[in-house]
């Protein structure tokens, strides 16, 4: 992996909902990690660095879906769709994080197909990076008779979630209820469905379930695809921990509502951002960059602490060593700009008035998987990024 050097940057993201921009126009990039953060005078750059003049274009964390439905590689049963990460990847996703394999044809709904559905997706997606996007695979389905010996074998294989509760007939809490605290006993993130029901089979979940439960993750509040009633949201929100995710495969129209009772709980790393496709909504390579516009344009949200929830907010929830602009993480970094004829100058004032931002460049481990994407509108700026292949127009 080539040392990087990308300079005259125009605005550095962070990830951090905290203090979601950093001040310095430079980044640098060594073995996959960044190892600079600042200006040109105070990072020191060996001669032998590539150097990507990011001409005035905005950098900022790959984005993490917190909300996706792999199966197994590159491909979507639910959609007979091939290569939707690769589509992703030019939408600026660098992480998927499953929420449950449920797409696998004839799932198996007993115990020891349950168990192995969720260690073989995440030893499958360990051993293979589809277009080098990081996949989280192997969400656990719950199913009658899982024991808690189960999650200490699916554990020690390396399955950290439980796939969303409410999609299988097992939900109801005094079933689920043993089985989330058998998972979170041993450091896996458990994840509840919320709202209408989904896909045939799948239930409608309110607070009552949510609250009962407790779990990491009261996913797709803003419906996945119906969204729940508000008292349920603010419910949620004051009587458990879990973080409340939106998707874009949701209701639009209550994002102002979801935002608005965040913040007023004061709790901005609470919220984070997902996609919930493939679904029955359809595969939306721009889905991320599509959900934190709104939360921006509708939602009220500065445009980079909505970039935030969707990168370091999912990071931190995970424990992934990535999803933020800081030294010694992971180098999975997008450059972003106003796309070529909006209203707007840079990527963040694109965000703030709904347009989509243009991606420019998407590196994963210190190395640029593309340049200019095959998604996105083109950008204001020319980027040339040595070696980087785009999808062109
Ligand atoms: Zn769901």
């Amino acid at each position: 992996v080539p040392t990087t050097v990308i300079r005259n940057i125009g605005t550095i993201v962070t990830g951090d909902v905290g203090s979601p921009i950093a001040s310095g126009d430079t980044v640098m990039v060594e073995d996959g990690l960044i190892s600079g953060v600042g200006t040109r005078s105070n990072v020191t750059i060996p001669s032998s660095a590539v150097e990507v003049d990011a001409a005035g274009a905005t950098l900022a964390p790959g984005l993490i879906d917190s909300h996706s439905h792999p199966v197994f590689g590159d491909f979507t049963p639910r959609q007979r769709t091939l290569d939707f990460i690769d589509s992703c990847l030019h939408g600026g996703v660098t992480t998927l994080i499953s929420a449950g394999e449920f797409h696998l044809p004839g799932r198996p709904r007993d115990r020891a197909g349950a168990k192995a559905l969720a260690i073989l997706a995440a030893k499958s997606y360990q051993n293979v990076r589809p277009s080098g996007v990081k996949v989280l695979g192997g969400a656990v389905a719950l199913e009658p008779g899982l024991l808690e010996e189960d999650f200490d074998e699916m554990s020690q294989a390396g399955v950290q979630l439980v796939g969303e509760i409410g999609v299988t007939s097992l939900y109801q809490p005094p079933d689920a209820g043993p089985m989330v605290k058998w998972a979170q006993a041993r450091g896996m993130r458990v994840i509840v469905h919320t709202g209408g029901a989904s896909v045939p089979g799948s239930n409608v979940i309110g607070a009552d379930i949510v609250c009962a439960l407790q779990p990491d993750i009261a996913a797709h509040v803003n419906g996945g695809p119906t969204a729940l009633p508000e008292d349920d949201l603010l419910r949620i929100l004051r009587e458990t921990d879990a973080r409340v995710e939106v998707v874009q495969c949701g209701n639009v129209a209550v994002i102002p509502r979801v935002v608005e009772a965040v913040m007023k709980q004061a709790e901005p790393r609470r919220l984070i951002v997902g996609t919930d496709m493939p679904s029955g909504t359809g595969v939306i390579p721009l889905g991320m960059l599509r959900t934190v516009s709104w939360l921006s344009s509708l939602g009220g949200l500065k445009p980079e602490v909505a970039m935030s929830m969707a990168t370091g907010n999912t990071a931190l929830l995970h424990s992934l060593n990535r999803g933020r602009i800081t030294v010694g993480l992971e180098a999975d970094l997008l450059l972003l700009d106003a796309p070529r004829g909006s209203t707007a100058d840079d990527a963040l004032s694109a965000l703030a008035v709904g347009d989509t931002p243009a991606v420019l460049g998407v590196m994963i481990d210190g190395s640029f998987r593309i340049g200019a994407s095959r998604n996105t509108p083109p950008g204001k700026r020319a980027v040339s990024i040595p070696g980087a292949d785009g999808g062109g127009h």
